[in-house]
């Protein structure tokens, strides 16, 4: 079995994923190969500034991101900050974001990294032409003059795939 693809995105974090979806929307033939089958619960990530808010308004995502969020609607979502030690006097700080709020069409947001890219995930269900290998790594990338070869394996087992991308599309073969 052979497949074809134009583009191929190693890495299925929120740059690649939110790659897969910019592309995906122009109806680019892609696939994305990340590590893992499911996003890693690392503590990270968390600050989503406006702008990042407006890529997601175009990607058709801003209402189901702002429902990912772990801090109920309402809560501040600045950083604490503390003098002293943990025990002195400390509030909630704003991080300078007010001052540029009117620059930008969305709020900014607060949750965590694997939150924000399980909702990139759920978007790339919507889109035809992204193909997703989740729990696949990328073991060798080769270039020559003609295009580039990489190898595949399952993170988690035995399987290998193959493939050449030869400038105009990428050929994946079991
Ligand atoms: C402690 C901490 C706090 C942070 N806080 C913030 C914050 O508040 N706001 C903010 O905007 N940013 C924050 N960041 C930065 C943010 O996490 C990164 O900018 C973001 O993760 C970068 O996304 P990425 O998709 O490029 O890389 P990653 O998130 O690292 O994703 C890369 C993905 O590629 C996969 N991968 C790697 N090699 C292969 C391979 N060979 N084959 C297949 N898959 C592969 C990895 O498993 C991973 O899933 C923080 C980072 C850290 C460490």
């Amino acid at each position: 079995m052979a497949e074809r693809h134009q583009v191929i995105i190693v890495g299925g974090g929120p740059v690649g994923v939110g790659m897969a979806v910019e592309l995906g929307l122009r109806g680019i033939d892609c696939v994305v190969v990340g590590r893992h089958e499911e996003p890693q619960h690392l503590p990270k990530g968390q600050n989503l500034t406006q702008r990042t808010l407006e890529h997601f308004y175009f990607w058709g995502i801003v209402d189901q991101l702002r429902n990912a969020r772990l801090m109920p609607m309402g809560y501040p979502i600045g950083g604490v900050t503390a003098y002293g030690d943990m025990m002195s006097e400390h509030w909630y700080a704003p991080q300078g974001r007010e001052v540029v709020r009117n620059f930008y069409f969305e709020k900014n947001d607060r949750l965590p990294q694997y939150q924000t890219e399980a909702v990139l995930r759920e978007r790339l269900k919507d889109l035809p032409s992204v193909t997703t290998l989740f729990g696949w790594t990328v073991e060798t990338v080769e270039q020559d003059a003609n295009g580039v070869t990489v190898t595949i394996g399952e993170t988690e087992g035995a399987a290998r795939k193959g493939g050449r991308y030869e400038w105009a599309g990428l050929c994946l073969k079991d």
